[in-house]
Formats: structure tokens, sequence, C-alpha cells
């Protein structure tokens, strides 16, 4: 292990040996991993081909904001990528590193004057993140205005993947499958007045700070929305609304996120996602499945 430390350092890594994920989730809830390393997307291959030949395993790590880790940590070596390179922005593309972050991308968007991206204004994840998960918000998606993506794949080859091999679909794409971590992604904008673009943002914004629990730890929407159903409305129904389990709880103010009260464990999250999942079931016959990401454990564990 001190050997691949000294390679990523070299390489311009910065390392932490025994992490609490905890500290990197948006749920502040994860035990520890055996290394954090925050990586240069240049120097991204190099270090996958040594770790897989050390015969380790990798969990690739965005923004932390749609997982849930388990409380016993996971084997895997974390990894992060680094955003190196600045927003590149040519009349209607913008183009931009995975590890930079959703939100700073929407603004640098709008001060470019180009609409496109006003929907994932408030998504607090990266962009390589979003592409993984085809985030969406407000009628829009991340498939809506995507046009390729530079990845490196799990065999360490880095190849550009364009629109319609990703298959997307609702919070899904062809990376779920594939495995593949996002370096750089383009996408496609339109111009549209400034002033315009930032009053659909700050509309957008001041629903989510009024609508949802930005007040609690949370790893946003927990379920995905059941065809023809809104999940909120579904649990709410159910009689769910603040139904908790040590500390972690359905929102009272928005039931569609399970909120961490202060110490919330993996465990009580799990509690309370399966018993709202058994009884939403049982009264209503819709069938929820998480959109938050466990890792580590499974749900039925
Ligand atoms: C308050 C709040 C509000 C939210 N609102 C929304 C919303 O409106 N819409 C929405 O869709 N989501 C929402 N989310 C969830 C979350 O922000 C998104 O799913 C986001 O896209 C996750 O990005 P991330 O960088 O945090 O990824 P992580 O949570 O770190 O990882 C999620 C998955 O993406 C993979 N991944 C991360 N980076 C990369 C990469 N570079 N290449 C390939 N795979 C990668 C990881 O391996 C993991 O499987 C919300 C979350 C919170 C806490």
């Amino acid at each position: 292990m001190q050997q691949l430390i000294s390679l990523a350092k070299s390489l311009g890594c910065d390392v932490e040996e025994n992490p609490v994920l905890a500290k990197y989730t948006t749920f502040h809830i994860g035990g520890q991993a055996p290394l954090l390393m925050d990586v240069p997307a240049s120097a991204a291959p190099k270090l996958l081909k040594t770790i897989q030949e050390m015969g380790q395993s990798i969990f690739w790590m965005g923004k932390g904001s749609n997982l849930l880790i388990s409380d016993k940590g996971i084997s895997q070596i974390v990894l992060r990528l680094k955003q190196e390179n600045p927003i590149r922005i040519s009349e209607k593309s913008l183009t931009c590193d995975g590890a930079a972050p959703l939100i700073g991308v929407c603004k640098a968007a709008r001060d470019a004057g180009l609409s496109g991206l006003e929907f994932a204004y408030g998504i607090p994840g990266s962009v390589g993140g979003g592409v993984f998960m085809n985030a969406g918000a407000y009628g829009g998606e991340i498939q809506d205005v995507f046009v390729a993506a530079k990845v490196l794949f799990p065999d360490g080859s880095v190849d550009t993947i364009f629109a319609e091999e990703m298959d997307f679909g609702y919070r899904h794409s062809a990376l779920m499958e594939q495995g593949g971590v996002v370096l750089e992604t383009t996408f496609l904008l339109t111009p549209k007045d400034k002033e315009e673009i930032t009053k659909t943002m700050e509309d957008f914004l001041s629903r989510r700070k009024e609508k949802q629990p930005l007040e609690y730890a949370s790893a946003g929407s927990f379920f995905r929305r059941p065809t023809g159903y809104y999940t909120g409305a579904l649990i709410e129904q159910c009689g769910l609304k603040g139904f908790r389990v040590g500390d972690a709880a359905i929102s009272e103010k928005h039931a569609g996120f399970l909120v961490n009260l202060g110490s919330a464990t993996c465990q009580d999250v799990k509690a309370v996602a399966n018993e709202v999942k058994r009884r939403v079931l049982e009264k209503t016959g819709v069938t929820m499945q998480p959109e938050v990401r466990l890792i580590g454990e499974t749900w039925e564990e």
C-alpha cells in the first residue's frame, strides 16, 4: 500500500489513509475505506492500472450527494477526480471536467448567455455524477444537453462516448452497466438572454429552498419516481411523514426526502426505507425503488 501511496503522490494525488467516508457524503453517513485519493484526470489511467495490478478494487466517488455508505465501511479504494481544467465555452458548446461541480457549470453557462442547464442549478453533485445518474429536475435532464464524454473504462482505455451510446433513461445511463468514469463532458446549449436564464435559475432554486428540507443532511429524493405517481404523495398518503428510526426520518417538509436528523446510521436509513417500501406496497400496490446508491452492503441485509 505504501508503494501505491508514493506513486499516487508523485502523480499529483492527495491521499488520505483510512478516511471516514461520512465526511465526504451529503448524508453524513458511512464508515471507513482503506484509502481515499483525489486524482487528476490525467493520472487516472495509470493509477487505475496500478490498483488493478495489486488486485484491489476501486469505487469512484463524485461529490457524494447520491450515496448511502455502509456503517462498516467499504473495502474498495475510493478515488475522486480533481478538477484540472477550466470550463471551456465556444459558441453553443460547453466542455468541462467530470469533477466540475454542476452548480458552477450552470453559472458559467448563464454567464456566457447559454441556456439548457438551468434545471440543474441546485443539484449538489459533480458533472460526472450527473452524467452517470442522468440527473434531472423541473422537466430537464442531463441527456437533453449531453453531446459526448471522455470516459476512462474499467479496462484502462479512454474513449469518447456519444449521446446515442449512453442509453439514457430516467436516472439511468449506460455507465451503470458498463462502468467507466467520466473525465470530461461536452454539452450543447442554446444562446439566450442572460436575464431570462438567471430568472429561471433563481426560480428553481427558490422552489428547492421552499419545498426541500435543505437544513438536514440527505441524499436528495430518496426513491425513484414510480411511473404515474409522485413519491412524496404516495409516502404521505400512507401516513409515513415523520416516520423515524433512530435519527433517520421521512422529512416532515417533503416526504420524498429521507433525512439524517443528526447521527443517523446506514442501518437506520435502511430500516426506514425498507419499512416505507413495505407499507407503500401493502397500502397502494406500488413498488418503490431507491434512487440513492447503497455502497458496501445490500438493501436486504
Ligand atoms: C439536497 C439534494 C438535492 C438533490 N437534488 C437532485 C435533483 O434535483 N435531481 C437529481 O437528479 N439528483 C438530485 N440529487 C442527487 C445527486 O445530487 C445527484 O444524483 C448527482 O448527480 C450525484 O452526483 P455526485 O457527484 O454527488 O455523485 P456521487 O453521489 O458521488 O455518486 C453517485 C454515482 O455516480 C458515480 N459517479 C460519480 N462521479 C462519476 C464520474 N465522474 N464518472 C462516472 N460515474 C461517477 C458514482 O460511482 C456513484 O455510483 C440531490 C441531492 C441532494 C443532497
